[in-house]
């Protein structure tokens, strides 16, 4: 029955004389989000984006895709017609009858549209001849305040769509059109939503994971399916998994364990900044929120932070942990974060961590660490795996 779907932005709409560059990147997503799915031309038209529906396109397949990338904030199954009113109220009904059979709706509102200045009848106009035809030829009656049912009829220049089944998008703007970030994945519940938060501004995340290789191997495959679920997203994902077992030979012999998770942090930021360079990415991600642990204490994120020679985007700095869990509950990847792992911060971590690190002696401790020619050859050696 649908023969078009059709997608309306978030911000984009905002956005003033860069709106087609916007626009652009987000067509461009859709479509290699949709590459293989069973569809016909995709195309922007007025201020919206249209999809064509054929005969084989799997709806339910579709949905669940376009509910999750960025820029889309909502979207609906339509239908076309001529711009003739006879007909545009006889395919309404159809619709209307084919959806009631299932959806127990009592009440609706015609909301009419024209992006054609030029047709003949003015909107409150076309509201009143489809609303009575639908009122005379199905058992719905009408609500303007509080319909059941919303039914757009809008009058485009080449056609008219009616649609009325909505779907929420996530909002905000299209992976690609605000750069790329270096996103710190730790395995825990907090860093994913942190990248999936940093998603829905637009930006493309590269993720870095630093990992024990002595620790067995597990630990892998959790980073990969966080990252695989995050790529509902954002599409295809580099993913950087740094060895860290010669670094932390290095803190264990020369730093007092009270600091070690301090340094530990400190040295992430640098390869991370390397990784960073070779990628052109401007910032990186994490999971922090101030003071949920003791690596987060305002002076410790003082000290932390001054390690990195990019911007840290830490979009859950103000969250509460319940806030996080339901976000990452929300966005499916709460059930693999709880899976037992040992990151090498488990090994890191002393009964007494320190909560508020001077700059002066963690810089004075960092001098006997021999990690440059380590850190050299990692970053010469390493390669992304592509997930
Ligand atoms: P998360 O739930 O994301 O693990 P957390 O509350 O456990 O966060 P920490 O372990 O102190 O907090 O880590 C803070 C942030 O540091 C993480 O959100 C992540 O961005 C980064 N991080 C920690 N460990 C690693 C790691 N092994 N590899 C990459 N990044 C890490
Ligand atoms: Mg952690």
């Amino acid at each position: 029955m649908y023969s078009h779907i059709i997608i309306h932005y978030d911000e984009i709409t905002l956005k003033g004389g860069n709106r087609p560059f916007f626009e652009r990147a987000l067509v461009n997503n859709i479509r290699e989000f949709l590459k293989e799915i069973e569809c016909g031309n995709l195309y922007r038209e007025g201020g919206k984006i249209i999809v064509e529906i054929v005969k084989d396109t799997d709806l339910k397949k579709i949905k669940k895709i376009l509910k999750n990338i960025p820029g889309i904030s909502n979207f609906y199954f339509a239908v076309s017609e001529k711009k003739d009113l006879e007909k545009i109220n006889k395919k309404t009904v159809k619709l209307l009858q084919d959806y009631l059979k299932t959806e127990d709706k009592k009440t609706f509102k015609i909301e009419a549209r024209r992006s054609d200045k030029k047709f003949e009848l003015k909107s409150p106009q076309i509201n009143a001849i489809v609303g009575e035809y639908v009122l005379e030829n199905t058992k719905l009656t009408v609500d303007v305040h509080h319909p059941d049912i919303e039914i757009v009829v809008e009058i485009g220049q080449k056609n008219c769509y009616v649609y009325f089944e909505k779907t929420s998008g996530i909002g905000g703007l299209p992976i690609g059109t605000t750069g790329k970030l270096i996103s710190l994945i730790s395995g825990g519940i907090d860093s994913p939503v942190a990248s999936y938060m940093m998603n829905k501004r637009g930006a493309k995340i590269i993720f870095v994971h630093f990992k024990n290789k002595t620790i067995n191997d597990i630990g892998n495959d959790k980073i990969k399916d966080l990252v695989k679920k995050l790529n509902r997203f954002q599409g295809k994902s580099k993913l950087y998994i740094i060895p860290f077992e010669e670094f932390q030979k290095e803190i264990i012999a020369n730093i007092p364990s009270k600091n070690r998770m301090i340094v530990y942090r400190r040295i992430m930021f640098k390869l991370a900044g390397e990784i960073a360079k070779k990628e052109k990415a401007k910032g990186f991600v994490t999971g922090d929120s101030l003071s949920q642990v003791a690596s987060q204490t305002l002076e410790n994120i003082n000290v932390i932070y001054n390690a990195a020679n990019l911007p840290i985007f830490s979009p859950l700095i103000g969250m509460n942990k319940q806030e996080i869990i339901d976000i990452s509950k929300k966005i499916n990847t709460y059930d693999i974060s709880i899976l037992p792992y040992q990151d090498c911060c488990s090994f890191l971590i002393a009964k007494h961590p320190e909560t508020k690190a001077d700059l002066k002696i963690i810089l004075k401790q960092e001098k006997n660490l021999k990690i440059n020619k380590i850190a050299e050859k990692i970053i010469a050696e390493i390669k992304p795996e592509v997930i």
